[in-house]
């Protein structure tokens, strides 16, 4: 039976979140969106349902996030994680605060800790204010997000707006002296008839503390970071025994390939450090603006090159050719246009023996794992901070999948990779 049962607002904040508890000592699998009423949980310490709920209306993220904890609960979970976006990404409607209300209301918790620090990645949190950096979340240039400006670092003020409870601080000061402190502002706000505490936060000892005094909450609230110290107290609990091997994941025989959607700098970077090492195929949707034609031009370049040195098929490009497909097609005709043929590529390259695949690219992974057919993926070990080997099981072919965010990884990612599983 689970232990923690969570519920993500993005995809690859599933993974991050994942891969943290993975590296704690738990066994961790992600499924994609959520499953059907009556599918068995996997076997697993940690059930982590990624939903796509960040920007969605509200009422679709609350109706998710609710089936996800429906789901949750029927696989026997005995405590509960919301996680969301380390830099609060939400508008002024939510979705954080009328998702963490449902929650709240459907577990009969009545409170709840909301924590986004995540020291490792830069995010701290102190007298209730956001910061990247050195910057105010506000000067952070997450300000100017497409779909979630950040205007306001003060994250009681904001937890407040987004939601019907109202909202108190536990303070530096306070959490520096431990988790008994801690857990008693926790129970003074909850007494005081506070819904939500923004916990302050600046280093791990911090979260490590903040995750022990949180050890009895029905809820949690926060960003990957906070799950630091959650799978100690079920250690401690005696629920939970130490073992070498939580990250293993079955291996599997197969070709190996990279696809790469991504046109970040680390993206660019990866696939430039790969020309000497590996076969690079650079796609030219200007020249071919069809997926089909696309898909098929690289299935035949495959050919006869198929291995245990991978392939790389890459639509990268920089700012300027990005620019100029974009012109032609438009924003999302481009986007859509390029991740339908990657997603066909992944489905011939599986169907001519690649089971070890690296995909480079947030979008773009959604796109490729969709048209797989991928609903479960078992977290293994981290490769570079973020990104885990998973092994897709469940239905249809199993295949060891790393899902990397763009901006995710060192130079020598794609290669480090399949060193990586021997
Ligand atoms: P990231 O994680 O870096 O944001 P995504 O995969 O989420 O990467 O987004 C990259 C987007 O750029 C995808 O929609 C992809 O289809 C698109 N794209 C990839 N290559 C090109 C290109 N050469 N021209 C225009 N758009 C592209």
């Amino acid at each position: 039976m689970a232990l923690l049962g969570c519920i993500a607002d993005d995809f690859t904040g599933a993974t991050d979140l994942a891969s943290m508890l993975v590296r704690n000592g738990m066994r961790a699998v992600q499924v994609i969106g959520v499953p059907e009423a009556g599918v068995s949980a996997p076997e697993a310490d940690a059930l982590i349902v990624a939903l796509k709920s960040r920007t969605a209306p509200v009422a679709q993220a609350v109706g998710e996030s609710l089936a996800a904890l429906d789901w949750l609960r029927a696989a026997g979970c005995r405590q509960y994680f919301f996680k969301y976006c380390s830099t609060f990404d939400s508008t002024e409607q939510g979705n954080i605060g009328p998702v963490a209300d449902a929650l709240v209301a459907a577990l009969g918790a009545g409170f709840a800790l909301a924590c986004p620090a995540f020291p490792a990645n830069n995010r701290s949190v102190y007298q209730g204010h956001l910061f990247v950096g050195s910057a105010l979340l506000n000067e952070s240039g997450m300000e100017n997000h497409p779909l979630t400006p950040m205007t306001d670092a003060n994250l009681v003020r904001v937890l407040a707006r987004q939601s019907g409870g109202t909202v108190g601080l536990v303070p530096f000061a306070t959490v520096q002296q431990g988790a008994v402190a801690i857990r008693g502002a926790m129970t003074a706000l909850k007494e005081q008839g506070r819904r939500y505490a923004i916990v302050d936060a600046v280093t791990d000892e911090h979260l490590h503390a903040i995750g022990e005094a949180a050890a009895a909450h029905a809820l949690i609230t926060g960003g990957s970071g906070i799950a630091i110290g959650l799978p100690e107290n079920f250690r401690r609990a005696g629920l939970l025994e130490p073992r070498a091997d939580v990250a293993r994941l079955p291996s599997l025989d197969g070709h190996a390939a990279v696809l790469a959607g991504s046109c970040s700098r680390a993206t660019l970077m990866q696939v430039g450090t790969a020309r000497a090492h590996a076969p690079v195929l650079q796609l030219d949707a200007l020249a071919t603006p069809d997926a089909a034609a696309l898909a098929a031009q690289a299935l035949e370049w495959v050919e006869g090159k198929l291995g245990a040195t991978p392939v790389v098929i890459a639509a990268s490009a920089p700012p300027e050719q990005v620019a100029a497909l974009q012109q032609k097609l438009g924003r999302e005709g481009a986007g859509v246009l390029v991740e339908t043929a990657l997603a066909a590529i992944a489905e011939g390259l599986v169907a001519r023996g690649v089971r070890r695949l690296v995909v480079a690219g947030g979008e773009t992974s959604g796109a490729v794992v969709s048209r797989l057919g991928v609903r479960q993926l078992r977290i293994g070990a981290e490769i570079d901070p973020g990104v885990p080997w998973t092994y897709a099981e469940g239905a249809g072919t199993p295949l060891l999948l790393a899902l990397k965010s763009g901006n995710f990884g060192a130079p020598d990612f794609f290669l480090k990779a399949f060193a990586r599983l021997g």
